[in-house]
């Protein structure tokens, strides 16, 4: 038997079915209202490849070096060849279309791909394979084959080779299920995703649910307290755009909403008694929490999928009491050290011996450990593990070092300087702009630094807490996240901090910066590429965008084009040849660098171009430092120059000059999709402060009216012409700065890994107050 109905199929199957339609199988036998379907068998896909002899030539192809990206593309290309092009046995044929018959004639199918290891490796696999929408008997069998085939995507197999995943014990299930063409659709928790409390939330939108699963669409967020059953609130959010079947084509289309449903609630409080009831028994079937797809059609409700909810935390803390209460005191960051570099035991500790020295408490955190004073580059071999390193300004190539560091102290720096922000994504304590660190302190002096306070003072602490977990393995210390409609992002500078960034919750990534995988080269641009190739250039920027894109996947990714000053490039091998500059700052730097430089920029463009390729349709492109729409048309040209359609990509640009916040109007004319309020750069460019001039940090402020006042503007003009707004600052880490923009009506928030989860619960509070209000 090639195929097996949906009801026969039980959790047991699962070797046969893949997860998704064991899942399906227990909901329909369980009584639920699951629409029919079948299942194309793990087997049937294994006797194909098997049968047809390809199966060998198929494996061997895809044995390839996962990090040479043309073998890779190319090994894709001829799995996917091997599979489309080898029929499918004819007996096969007929069964899965006499299958298709019974569902109905003329029936519309959704195929979906059940990878049998599906939920062995870990989460992120899952959305690898193919599905696809509204197909009919004609092009079923290879849809199908697609799926098959989608087992051999270039990400499916970078994947498997980077976790020595044997593709030979990948198999694949394929359900094809009658289409509910849904009216309204969303996702139910049955519990609290991330406490277990007894509460079900409920997301809904217009039409198909593939709106809310991609997070194209705000949905309306409902929650219910299972014990009365009321409806506790009802959140409705602004849904410009639906999913929906086009009647002639039958493709899936994303339509406007019309004006007066695109605020009206979606769900009645009879339906949602209705999922409610529904939710409770799949939980009592499953005996856990579980999350739900639904959808309604004809008045009728369809449960779609349900999987395990795996966010609930062991400890069952409450949220809120692990709120930083830093609300009020508009200065402070929003978070503590997030990950375990301070701590109440070692504050204490830290204040027997003399302040040595005195800066900015850039990360926070208390450390302990020798000083090693950094004058060049070629000390950085001398820091060992645990070391405090102590330099003039932190070089572009110091992260290897700064990784093994307890600590960093600068003579110079603001709080939004590089040395602050990387500092902060390392997890590491820094004090900044000390102004005499490098010559106060000696080395192999014992100190110990204050990040929260900014102190260097003598002595060692020895304590436990002031242990650092290594990058890739810290883990925010606060379990709870919350759901929040104002989407909650992160920085990334660092591609190795990904991993830590994604385990945050976060919903993508709202800045990652492509300096760092440049100046991690140790040489610029120029030089890497005479050096190495053109094409190595490339390969280098691939490796750090994948870094970061296949680990949030699907959520989205936001990178920038380079916008590195020249007194960064100088450091480098390389750097004799950056042009000399008096004010570096106000120089030769982001896009206005690029579009004068298009043959260095185009490599950027090429990257991005590979990545769409790639299959990650996550990645979103935005440029720094624009001032006009001039700027923002010659980079849409060099976009399309580039071979990358900018109507089917995702793409923005940072507003971190005053003149970019005054005319948003006419850069939006231009097709942008998006623009992120670059707070460091745009408090500098407003109040003509220098962000990293230590002499004048007490002026930097982020908070000052004028920069609201910019801010404030620009999000309601972009709200008026439906652009998204983002922050990717620094300030988009402090609870006054999220208060603000959560009023205003900001998209999304991008803040520091560490701030990420207490920026989660400011905006939770905030999005809570402005429901209250409206309804008193
Ligand atoms: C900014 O200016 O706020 C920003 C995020 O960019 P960078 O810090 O890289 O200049
Ligand atoms: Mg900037």
């Amino acid at each position: 038997m090639a195929v097996v109905w949906l009801d026969d199929v039980r959790a047991a199957d699962l070797g046969t079915v893949g997860g998704k339609a064991a899942s399906l199988g227990e909901l329909t036998a369980a009584g639920l209202p699951v629409p029919p379907g079948f299942v194309v068998t793990a087997e049937t896909y294994r006797a194909f490849i098997e049968d047809a002899g390809i199966d060998e030539e198929l494996f061997e192809a895809v044995d390839v070096d996962h990090e040479d990206s043309a073998a890779l593309k190319e090994a894709h290309e001829r799995a996917h060849e091997l599979i489309v092009e080898t029929p499918v046995p004819e007996e096969v044929r007929e069964e899965i279309l006499a299958a298709y018959e019974e569902i109905g004639e003329d029936a519309f199918v959704a195929v979906r791909s059940s990878a049998t290891a599906e939920d062995l490796p870990d989460a992120s696999f899952a959305g690898q394979q193919e599905t696809y929408l509204n197909v009919q008997a004609d092009d079923l069998v290879e849809r199908v084959k697609e799926c098959w085939a989608s087992l051999f995507s270039q990400r499916a197999i970078y994947y498997r080779n980077r976790k020595d995943f044997p593709h030979e014990e990948v198999d694949i299930a394929v359900v094809v299920q009658e289409m509910v063409a849904a009216e309204k659709s969303g996702v139910m928790f049955t519990s609290h995703p991330s406490t277990g409390e007894p509460r079900i939330i409920i997301e809904a939108a217009w039409g198909l649910g593939e709106a809310v699963v991609s997070g194209t669409v705000s949905p309306d967020n409902y929650v219910v307290d299972r014990g009365t059953k009321a409806v506790e609130t009802a959140t409705v959010a602004d849904k410009k755009v639906m999913m929906e079947k086009d009647e002639e084509t039958g493709e899936t289309v994303e339509r406007e909403v019309e004006e007066d449903r695109r605020n009206a609630r979606v769900l009645s409080d009879e339906e949602i008694s209705e999922l409610v009831e529904l939710g409770e028994r799949v939980e009592e079937h499953y005996g856990e929490p579980q999350d739900v797809e639904w959808a309604v059609y004809e008045g009728d409700i369809y449960m779609l999928q349900s999987r395990p909810i795996t966010t609930i935390s062991e400890s069952g803390t409450n949220p809120e009491s692990e709120t930083v209460e830093a609300a009020g005191d508009g200065g402070a960051e929003v978070a503590s050290a997030g990950n375990g570099a301070s701590g109440d035991g070692a504050n204490g500790a830290s204040g027997d011996g003399d302040v040595l020295v005195q800066g900015l408490g850039a990360s926070p955190g208390i450390a302990s450990g020798e000083a090693r004073i950094v004058t060049k580059l070629d000390h950085l071999d001398q820091v060992g593990d645990g070391d405090i390193i102590v330099t003039e300004m932190t070089m572009p190539d110091m992260v290897p070092a700064m990784k093994r560091a307890a600590g960093i102290v600068t003579d110079e720096g603001g709080m939004t300087s590089h040395a602050a922000i990387v500092s902060r994504e390392l997890g590491v304590p820094a004090v900044v702009g000390t102004g005499s660190g490098t010559r106060e302190l000696d080395d192999d002096q014992p100190i110990t630094i204050d990040g929260d306070k900014g102190t260097v003072r003598e002595g060692v602490v020895e304590s436990e807490d002031v242990q650092r977990e290594p990058i890739e393995e810290a883990r925010p210390k606060t379990p709870v996240k919350p759901m929040t409609a104002t989407e909650v992002k992160v920085n990334v500078s660092i591609p190795e901090a990904a991993e830590r960034a994604a385990a945050t919750g976060a919903d993508g990534v709202g800045l990652l910066r492509m300096e760092h995988m440049i100046l991690s080269t140790g040489k610029t641009p120029a030089k890497y590429i005479s050096d190495n190739g053109e094409r190595a250039y490339v390969d280098q920027l691939v490796e750090g965008m994948r870094t970061a894109a296949e680990e949030f996947y699907p959520r989205p990714v936001r990178i920038r084009t380079l916008d590195a000053p020249t007194d960064e490039f100088r450091q480098l091998d390389g750097g004799d040849d950056e042009p000399k500059e008096h004010n570096p700052m106000l120089g030769y730097r982001g896009i206005r660098r690029s579009l004068d430089n298009p043959e260095v920029f185009k490599h950027e463009l090429e990257a991005f171009r590979r990545m769409f390729e790639m299959g990650y349709d996550n990645v979103e492109i935005m440029f720094p430092l624009v001032n006009d729409a001039e700027d923002v048309y010659r980079a849409k040209n060099l976009m399309r120059e580039a071979g990358i359609d900018p109507d089917k990509r995702s793409w923005g640009v940072m507003i971190e000059t005053p003149a970019s916040a005054l005319g948003v109007e006419e850069m939006a004319g231009a097709g942008i999709d998006f623009v992120s309020f670059g707070t460091n750069d745009l408090t500098q460019y407003t109040l003509a402060v220098d962000r990293n001039n230590e002499n004048v940090a007490d002026r930097f402020d982020e908070l000052h009216p004028s920069v609201l006042k910019l801010i404030g503007d620009t999000i309601e003009t972009c709200r008026e012409l439906g652009v998204k707004t983002s922050i990717c600052g620094q300030a988009g880490s402090k609870p006054k700065m999220v208060q603000f923009l959560a009023e205003k009506g900001v998209s999304s928030i991008s803040a520091n890994i560490d701030a990420v989860r207490d920026v989660q619960h400011e905006v939770k509070r905030v999005e809570q107050r402005l429901i209250l209000d409206s309804v008193r």
